[in-house]
């Protein structure tokens, strides 16, 4: 039995959970959010209890020497030797980082040189990473990277049809996101079709404020939506997804923006906040396309849309498909959502049943058992999946 912290920090904030192995059990879940600014918050849920603490929180050294504390002070552990090993989750790990590794000043360094491709989220993971290394020095600590799951995508998927040099030079290439979760789902979509993954053709669609499309064949990424930045693929709760790069220094033109400015819009301010023209979340466009909303109507059709066609994509590059699995806030949760993506999949053995569909938040199949294509619901667990890393590679 060991005891696992997962963490997941941001440039104010830091989430983590407490898990135990190798049950895999949720002990205790938290947050510290605005780290640096007045006021920070801090909240911790253990059992049925929930902690809350207001107080000033100037860095993430603060963060987690009274994430530590509090743990001790609640009686989850009894002191700080019962923690393990620490996971960390880091976003991009280029083309070093092909699987999580144990976190030595080398490996420090290797993630502060790929910083450079994400200059907003790299060097908030590693603050983190710093932090839980001065409090507890003799406890091993594991960096799991969102791009490692999609290594293993060949080149004629993640190269763009650009001059060789970019890549060779710059390390232009598609990386590919979400890789935790997309890798996670299909280890229990595995499990749940009671398959080797080393024989199955699956599409994974995460589907959350971010969103991603993958083909995993074989247990192995071999494509992806999100590419070089998560700003490609599918429309998202902000992201415009892809579109016509002729069209950057055209809006520069027309609306007089910088550069900076025109990729703010297309993160921030475009998507299904854009296409609504009232919000990203999509229960509020649920709701209003269900009063007859025009424009909520289009942008569940556009973001449904997207999915759908990928979906016919990656079972085309696969030369078929055995499941095809959804996973975080939205393709948990939608199920209208869901039956937008799925609509006319029958002409590829996609037969699905409405009533199995009108579920909300846990594992289930969709399809009616004798479809050759399973649609399986399968709730994310980037935590879990954390844990397990350390686990691995701790002893
Ligand atoms: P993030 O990418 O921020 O982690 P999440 O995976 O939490 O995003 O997903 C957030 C999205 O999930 C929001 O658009 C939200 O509206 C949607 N969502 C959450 N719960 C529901 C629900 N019950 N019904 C429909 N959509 C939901």
């Amino acid at each position: 039995m060991s005891k696992i912290i997962a963490i997941n920090a941001g440039s104010s904030s830091l989430k983590f959970q407490l898990i135990e192995m190798p049950e895999e059990t949720e002990l205790a879940v938290g947050l510290v959010e605005r780290i640096g600014i007045e006021n920070s918050v801090f909240k911790l849920e253990y059992g049925d209890q929930e902690d809350k603490l207001t107080t000033d929180i100037p860095n993430h050294e603060k963060a987690v020497a009274l994430l530590l504390e509090q743990l001790v002070a609640s009686g989850v552990i009894k002191s700080l030797d019962e923690i393990d090993g620490v996971g960390h989750r880091v976003v991009h790990g280029g083309e070093r980082f092909t699987d999580s590794v144990l976190v030595t000043d080398e490996v420090i360094a290797g993630i502060e040189e790929v910083s450079e491709l994400a200059p907003l989220h790299n060097p908030a993971n590693l603050t983190g990473i710093k932090a839980f290394k001065e409090a507890l020095p003799n406890v091993p600590a594991v960096a799991v990277f969102d791009t490692a799951f999609h290594q293993s995508m060949p080149p004629e998927s993640y190269l763009y049809s650009l001059p060789y040099e970019y890549y060779e030079d710059f390390g232009i290439r598609k990386y590919g996101f979400h890789g935790t979760s997309h890798k996670y789902v299909s280890e229990r979509a595995a499990e749940l079709l009671d398959k080797p993954l080393s024989n199955l053709r699956l599409i994974t669609c995460h589907i959350g404020n971010g969103a991603s499309v993958a083909a995993v064949k074989n247990g192995e990424s071999i494509d992806t939506t999100m590419g070089f930045t998560p700003l490609e693929g599918v429309t998202m709760g902000t992201r415009s997804g892809s579109l016509d790069p002729a069209l950057v220094p055209y809006i520069m033109d027309k609306t007089g923006k910088d550069v900076n400015e025109v990729l703010h819009v297309l993160n921030k301010e475009s998507g299904m906040l854009a296409l609504s023209g009232f919000s990203s979340d999509l229960r509020d466009i649920e709701d209003k396309a269900s009063q007859g909303d025009e424009r909520a109507e289009l942008a569940l059709k556009i973001f449904a849309g997207r999915i759908h066609q990928y979906i016919g994509s990656y079972a085309c590059k696969m030369h078929g498909v055995d499941a095809i699995i959804f996973t975080a806030g939205i393709g948990e949760n939608s199920k209208a959502v869901r039956e937008r993506v799925l609509e006319g999949l029958e002409f590829m053995g996609v037969y699905w049943d409405p009533a199995r569909n009108d579920v909300r938040g846990k594992e289930a199949f969709v399809t009616y058992p004798h479809s050759p294509v399973k649609v399986i619901i399968i709730p994310t667990n980037e935590e879990v999946m954390i844990a397990r890393d350390v686990a691995r590679l701790a002893q």
